[in-house]
């Protein structure tokens, strides 16, 4: 049996935050604006597990209303998820997620993402694939106001 999530997250950005995207600090003279560390990518990650085994969303889960996850670190939010997942009998078959960011540019940064997000869901970087696009200059990707990521996952119910 298969099942499949989607995830999508948006953040504003700011300046005086890091640039957190799938669990890797990246160069930046801005960051991300959220409750948490703001890690839209592992915010996307999340959804789509939690919508693959018909298990919510990521505001359920983790409310920005409560202080206790102010200033969160997403990876273990990921972490807490990946758990709860994999004791319903899930695994991840592979995940694919875009970037939406009108700079820094990714490019460089795609296979340490992928590698870190491979770690943090405990599977093979070879069954992650990250890509990377700007907003063309219009919207609020384009205009550097925002950074947003699309996950899509696919799940098997292991034997
Ligand atoms: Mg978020």
């Amino acid at each position: 049996m298969f099942r499949v999530g989607l995830g999508h997250d948006t953040h504003r950005t700011t300046a005086g935050k890091p640039l957190l995207l799938g669990g890797v600090e990246i160069p930046s003279d801005f960051g991300l604006d959220g409750h948490s560390d703001a890690d839209a990518l592992l915010h996307a990650v999340t959804d789509a597990l939690l919508g693959a085994a018909g298990l919510g969303d990521i505001g359920e889960w983790f409310p920005d209303t409560s202080a206790e996850f102010a200033g969160a670190n997403s990876a273990d939010l990921l972490r807490t998820v990946v758990t709860e997942v994999t004791v319903r009998g899930w695994r991840v078959v592979n995940l694919d997620c875009i970037l939406f960011a009108e700079r820094p540019k990714l490019s460089a940064f795609k296979p340490q993402i992928a590698a870190r997000m491979a770690e943090l869901l405990g599977v093979d970087p070879s069954v992650v694939n990250v890509k990377a696009k700007t907003g063309e200059r219009v919207g609020p990707v384009g205009r550097g106001e925002a950074v947003q990521a699309e996950v899509v996952v696919l799940l098997e119910m292991t034997p």
